[in-house]
């Protein structure tokens, strides 16, 4: 059976399911799928082309002049990653409509794409700088990267066509251009790396690994100039080998780390797999937020100094996290640890899922941990800044991070579960009807029933099985102490942060529940993270929750509440059926007035003796969608 989804290594531990394989059914993440094709699609191309991005292209196409090109020098990339989503989407739904854009958008590239194969609307004609003289700024073979990566989509979800075409004729292009014998360059954005080892991996064709891996190796040599930000900014300041944590702008460092995993899995180079598992584990140890988020700095968009964790100042932009997704997924399927599986699970239910609004036509592009002021509503037709925070907006001047969210919505069933000769594997809870292939041509086929990340209940029913062993592997996580499983109605514990594992001659209809165990609970910071000393967040199974301003009472002030950790939070819903995805909690309020003249005091501040209960927090994701809201992750816990 054919694996049509982003990432498929030709070896590891594990086997990746394509969204052929894995067709999400309810739930969250079903929901989020179909309102991305029904709502977050047609929006971006609306935008895209309000934007004049594309029509960037058809001038190109037609021959026409550089004059009037709109948008940034990167903004060739917006047009590929939607038309990466676009091929995901056509590919998992069969949607005529999105196959006519790709016809569409895929013959104007053919038109404007150079006789050699190079292609980008910002450089070479008249009036433009000539190509490749800027590849500190320039993104051109970022943008090519993206236009790889999505002709890697259509290949294997549909397969030859203009778009693919196009990509071929690139990527050779590069490979002549950039080989041993060419220019000894890189370019200042990392994407063209992963880009080329996927092709590889989809066409079969060594050059594409084998200049991958010459992209990934020219790293830390100080081929590009200095950015302001430093070299780790262009990710040139240390060999990947070489590098112990993730450092520099966030979203080009894992883009690169996810490269090296490819190009390590590819040639089999185990000491740059094992350099890039400690820099992982590093980051997550002490550069990572609860949901997930990276990137601690807005200057440079880049990771901050261990344990460098403002929850206010968070950059933890979404392409980001979705590279961070990409990294662990990479690193599950080459090592098989379930860590990677559950800081992509936490990633995904935090920092990706809050990207969009409830009505998919706005976005976040950073996401902070606390919001200080509750900020105004986004122009409504305008570009916003690309930083902007408090509310999603519906386009930014850089809007790197709505088509990044699309196109990782339409492939999100090739992150649900894996397999090895075993068996199958669920690495993410989700409604979800599975059928694959196991070594010697066997079919089997599972139907996963649950209300996670609300209830805990994971059924899975085979419903295809030839009556042969096989193994169904639950992934338990880290969180989850207490956790059952039941297979043929015998109950055994599944100890966490493992996976729980049942063997058995499978027949249709055959039932396996993985219990988890649900209850809130307080989750406590390191105290090196000094931004969040003496503070405590709450968390649901994979969830981490917030207070909004809008839920405390009136005449309460949000940022003068401190919680009574003496007994847990509680379900909402005990106390309160309207909101049954709400947590809630005591806390009391410090005494003072806003008219205070001095910040500081020789006595710590005063606590008033009223307690508050039932304090509303709801999911961190579910945040600013009842309008402008002060919000914090991270509450000060009563002395
Ligand atoms: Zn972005």
């Amino acid at each position: 059976m054919k694996m049509i989804g982003p990432t498929d290594p030709s070896r590891g531990a594990l086997r990746p399911l394509g969204l052929n394989e894995v067709k999400l059914t309810d739930g969250i993440w079903a929901e989020r799928q179909r309102l991305n094709a029904r709502a977050v699609l047609p929006h971006c191309t609306t935008w895209i082309e309000r934007a004049g991005w594309v029509d960037n292209v058809r001038v190109l196409a037609a021959g026409g002049p550089a004059a009037g090109r709109k948008g940034r020098e990167f903004s060739d990339s917006e047009v590929y990653k939607l038309l990466e989503a676009y091929s995901w989407e056509a590919a998992r739904s069969g949607d005529p409509a999105a196959d006519r854009v790709i016809a569409e958008w895929g013959a104007v590239l053919a038109a404007a794409q150079s006789p050699d194969g190079y292609i980008d609307t910002n450089f070479g004609r008249p009036g433009q700088a000539a190509r490749y003289t800027d590849f500190e700024w320039g993104h051109e073979l970022y943008c090519m990267g993206h236009m790889i990566q999505a002709g890697v989509a259509r290949l294997r979800g549909h397969g030859e066509d203009d778009l693919v075409r196009v990509v071929r004729r690139a990527a050779d292009h590069i490979c002549t251009e950039f080989g041993p014998n060419g220019r000894n360059v890189i370019c200042g954005h990392p994407e063209i790396e992963v880009a080329l080892a996927e092709l590889y991996r989809a066409t079969g064709e060594e050059r594409y690994l084998a200049q991958a891996r010459l992209f990934v190796e020219r790293r830390g040599a100080g081929l590009l100039a200095i950015a302001p930000f430093g070299r780790e900014y262009f990710c040139d300041h240390v060999p990947v080998r070489r590098a112990t944590v993730f450092e520099g702008h966030a979203v080009r460092a894992l883009y690169l780390a996810s490269a090296a995993v490819d190009v390590a899995i590819e040639t089999h180079d185990d000491e740059l797999l094992a350099a890039v598992v400690k820099q992982w584990q590093r980051t997550v140890a002490a550069r990572t937020y609860l949901t997930g988020g990276v990137g601690s700095r807005h200057e440079g968009e880049s990771f901050g100094d261990d344990f460098e964790l403002p929850p206010d100042g968070a950059y933890a932009e979404n392409c980001a996290s979705i590279a961070s997704v990409m990294l662990a997924w990479r690193l599950l399927l080459a090592t098989g640890e379930a860590q990677y599986a559950e800081l992509a699970e936490r990633t995904l239910h935090n920092a990706i899922a809050g990207a969009v609004a409830a009505d998919g036509h706005a976005f976040f592009y950073s996401n902070p941990l606390q919001q200080r002021t509750a900020g105004a509503p986004p122009a409504p037709d305008a570009l916003s800044p690309r930083a902007a925070t408090g509310l999603r907006a519906p386009w930014f001047e850089v809007s790197c991070c709505p088509t990044n969210f699309a196109r990782t919505m339409a492939s999100l069933g090739a992150y649900i579960a894996t397999k090895d000769d075993a068996g199958v594997r669920i690495e993410l809870p989700a409604g979800a009807d599975i059928r694959t292939e196991l070594p010697g041509g066997r079919t089997v086929g599972l139907r996963v029933t649950t209300g996670y990340p609300w209830q805990g209940r994971v059924g899975v029913k085979i419903t295809e099985s030839d009556g042969a062993p096989w193994r169904l592997s639950m992934r338990v996580p880290s969180w989850a102490t207490g956790a059952t499983v039941t297979a043929l109605g015998q109950r055994r514990d599944a100890p966490p942060g493992q996976y729980a594992q049942v063997e058995r001659p499978w027949r249709p209809g055959d039932e396996v529940v993985l219990e988890l165990p649900m209850a809130p609970r307080w989750t406590f910071p390191d105290p090196r993270i000094d931004a969040v000393r003496g503070t405590v967040a709450v968390e649901r199974g994979p969830l981490v929750y917030c207070m909004e301003s809008v839920d405390v009472p009136a005449g309460v002030d949000l940022d003068r509440l401190a919680v009574l950790t003496s007994s847990p939070p509680t379900d909402a819903l005990a106390t309160d059926p309207s909101a049954p995805q709400a947590v809630t909690v005591s806390a009391i309020a410090s005494s003072g007035t806003d008219a205070s003249p001095w910040p500081y005091a020789a006595e710590r501040p005063a606590l008033s003796t009223a307690i508050h209960n039932a304090l509303r927090m709801i999911p961190f994701f579910a945040r600013a969608n009842r309008g402008p809201a002060r919000m914090r992750v991270f509450l000060p816990e009563s002395p």
